[in-house]
């Protein structure tokens, strides 16, 4: 039986299971916007384990205890992982964060203009709070900077 894959997409986060044939696919189309969705990393390959000595360890990831990589990888497979280090490295976490890092910002900047135009007690204010987020000289000799780019 075909492993299942769970596949996130940056853009939109919506998870995307996929029943996957070996190669395991590092992406697969997102099933809501298209885009490329991302094998979601293993926990397991996060653990920066030292696997040159003799002692096995209990790996939080795979819930299980680990005696060498070999087993490790038989295990990751059996539950139909794929380590970190196959996707490159944190390729799909940094694709997260930087996701996470733009919505943060979108997210500021609309807290910062819904308070400022709340504050506002007539369309006088209102040009005012503008002109203060989006200096229209500023615009217009091109050296405005919009706060989400
Ligand atoms: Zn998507």
């Amino acid at each position: 039986m075909p492993p299942l894959a769970d596949y996130v997409c940056p853009p939109c986060r919506t998870v995307t299971e996929e029943l996957v044939n070996r190669p395991i696919p590092q992406y697969v189309p997102c099933e809501k916007c298209g885009q490329h969705a991302y094998k979601k990393p293993a926990v397991v390959a996060r653990t920066d384990h030292s696997w040159g000595d003799s002692h096995g360890y209990y790996d939080r990831g795979l819930k299980a205890y680990v005696n060498n990589r070999q087993e490790r990888d038989r295990l990751m497979e059996a539950k139909g992982l794929v380590g970190e280090e196959d996707v490159g490295k944190h390729f799909a976490v940094d694709a997260l964060e930087k996701s996470d890092a733009y919505n943060a910002k979108l997210d500021k900047n609309a807290d910062d203009m819904f308070d400022a135009f709340s504050k506002c007690r007539s369309i006088k204010d209102q040009e005012r709070a503008w002109e203060k987020l989006v200096p229209a000289e500023e615009v217009f000799n091109g050296t405005y900077k919009s706060p989400i780019d």
